[in-house]
């Protein structure tokens, strides 16, 4: 597999108008690896690190939805290393990523997510014990590695502005483990940028979710030697994550079928079409007007196959 030299996503714009502003999408969920996404694009980096190490098995967390597991799945059965995965059965029903996860031959133990951290530890120590060396990825790609693949992004940004002459003075996208919203923010900082990054929560809530974004990025000051941010630099909106992961309405649903047939752009529910249908609502909240606002298709392909009934009753 040929995975580490992919080109700078495109950006492109698209037909959607909300309050006089204009809307471009990068189009992360075309990273040619595994269906794409932000997973492939921390993935990536991960497997740099793994060859660096000369590890022998990965081991990973995440739900049956779960994009990550899914990228780190595929690339560890093209490298021919024995992929583990822990999972919560709280989330175990059976999605496209899940078939994939199993067609790749990745080891699933599901156990309660109150379970998770034990049997994580158990099995690095059972794997160690049997003469492996174990290299761990936490759930969705989290740690300095997974912001430096969004650091690496938002320099794709800047390079796009260049070249085209044009600003956006918004950045929007999911937010979950708070990784890529990370990257984004360091990019912004180190480049000494004002525009605003907003992610738009999936799940988690305040202060949690934003205490993690802001831990993440401190992190990776600390390891360049940065100053160091607080809160105020850190907009993690939880306004739209309705009954937490997963959950959506019909107005999520009509905002997914939108941009499927203007623009010929799949979203999901889980993730980016929530997401999107979160940032209309926050611009219109917020009467923002007459802005040039990027959101970035995190990926997540496979969830929008699983939606595809549901969308098509909408
Ligand atoms: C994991 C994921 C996110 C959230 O990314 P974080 O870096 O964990 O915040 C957003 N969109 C998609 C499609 C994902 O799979």
């Amino acid at each position: 597999m040929q995975f580490n030299n992919f080109q700078a996503t495109p950006i492109q714009k698209l037909s959607e108008n909300v309050n006089n502003n204009t809307f471009y999408i990068k189009r992360d969920d075309l990273i040619p690896i595994s269906f794409g996404g932000n997973k492939a694009r921390k993935a990536v980096l991960f497997f740099e690190n793994i060859e660096r190490s000369s590890s022998d098995c990965v081991v990973t967390y995440g739900s049956s939805s779960s994009n990550h597991c899914r990228i780190i799945a595929n690339i560890a059965a093209a490298k021919g290393i024995p992929c583990y995965i822990v999972s919560p059965s709280e989330s175990s029903n059976t999605t496209s990523n899940k078939k994939m996860i199993e067609l790749f031959g990745s080891l699933v133990t599901e156990c309660p997510v109150s379970e998770v951290s034990n049997t994580i530890a158990k099995k690095m120590s059972d794997l160690r014990v049997k003469g492996y060396k174990p290299y761990f990825i936490e759930g969705g790609g989290h740690g300095d590695i997974g912001t430096q693949a969004y650091v690496n992004a938002y320099k794709e940004i800047l390079n796009y502005e260049a070249s085209s002459g044009m600003y956006f003075d918004y950045i929007f996208h999911t937010t979950g483990t708070g990784t890529t919203q990370a990257g984004l923010v360091c990019g912004k900082i180190l480049n000494g940028d004002e525009r605003k990054i907003i992610g738009v929560s999936n799940a988690r809530k305040n202060p949690y979710g934003g205490q993690v974004v802001l831990d993440s990025v401190n992190s990776y000051l600390l390891s360049l030697n940065k100053e160091l941010i607080d809160s105020d630099a850190i907009a993690f909106i939880d306004d739209y994550i309705l009954e937490g992961y997963g959950s959506y309405n019909d107005k999520i649903l009509k905002t997914i079928k939108s941009v499927l047939i203007n623009d010929g752009i799949p979203m999901d529910t889980t993730y980016t079409g929530k997401a999107f249908w979160g940032m209309k609502e926050y611009i219109m909240k917020n009467y923002i007007t007459g802005k040039r606002v990027l959101f970035i298709h995190t990926g997540g392909t496979p969830l929008f196959f699983d939606i595809l009934e549901a969308l098509k009753n909408e």
